[in-house]
């Protein structure tokens, strides 16, 4: 199969590689419809994250149609379509019983070498180095995917892949950046980026309860998109002073009031 093969700061090909097999009776083999480029990826790209080895295939955002399984996958079935969680969860340990997968005790068995580095261990992550487990990732024409039960997620068939392939990770992560901030009815909330992952940020806020929802970067496209595709009122930094315009615009000291919040994403 064709796969994006990572061989150091940027280089990146497009090879020619084996193709991937059922290794555990839990795996399922996934043809890939979609995938697509998370901001993340540029730390492999730039060549930031250890543990890469050159041929590493890339990716931790896809979809696809199920080709295969295991003997004891049960939930899946050949020509079913899934997204595939970013995170590889095992679905039974202590922390997957709790909805936290990414810190699934099961997935990475290199969790030892990112004690030594974070003090704690996390669960594997698709194309994402040996550190985060040394899985191939979904940036190829089929992929393993391991506790196929848990982190496949079967989609609907009347729904293009392009509104379904940020499930897989950019979604979530937006979601869980307005989580965070205990947004209440009426709260005004600010976002430091209006990339993929910070609009889905604002549209979370709206969600949550937000009134009002600022959208801050430096790219003239990207604040395009947080008006028409999120909705957001927005700024750019490097024309105006962001904090100076967030009290004008909400007519209040930013740092002070209860109801305004600002987080990075
Ligand atoms: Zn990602
Ligand atoms: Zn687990």
């Amino acid at each position: 199969m064709k796969a994006a093969c990572w061989h150091g700061a940027n280089d990146v090909r497009v090879e020619t590689v084996p193709d991937p097999k059922i290794l555990n009776p839990r795996d399922a083999i996934l043809k890939v419809t979609s995938t697509t480029i998370c901001g993340s990826d540029l730390h492999l790209y730039d060549g930031y994250i250890p543990t890469m080895q050159p041929g590493d295939i890339l990716g931790h955002e896809f979809m696809g149609e199920v080709v295969e399984i295991g003997s004891e996958v049960k939930q899946l079935q050949k020509g079913d379509r899934v997204a595939v969680s970013s995170m590889v969860g095992c679905g039974s340990c202590f922390f997957c019983q709790r909805d936290l997968w990414s810190l699934c005790d099961n997935s990475n068995p290199n969790a030892w070498m990112q004690e030594k580095v974070f003090g704690f261990g996390t669960s594997g992550i698709y194309g994402y180095s040996h550190l985060f487990g040394g899985y191939a990732g979904g940036d190829a024409e089929y992929v393993r995917v391991p506790f196929a039960d848990f982190g496949a997620l079967k989609l609907p068939q009347d729904i293009p892949d392009e509104k379904l392939l940020p499930i897989t990770d950019a979604f979530p992560t937006g979601y869980m950046g307005a989580d965070l901030c205990n947004i209440q009815p009426g709260d005004i909330v600010a976002v430091w980026g209006c990339g993929p992952v910070g609009q889905f940020a604002m549209v979370s806020a709206y969600l949550l309860g937000a009134e009002r929802v600022i959208g801050i970067d430096r790219f003239p496209y990207r604040l395009q998109l947080a008006k028409d595709f999120a909705k957001a009122e927005t700024i750019n930094y490097e024309e105006v002073d962001a904090g100076e315009a967030l009290k004008e615009m909400t007519g209040a000291g930013w740092f002070h009031t209860k109801k305004e919040k600002t987080f990075w994403i």
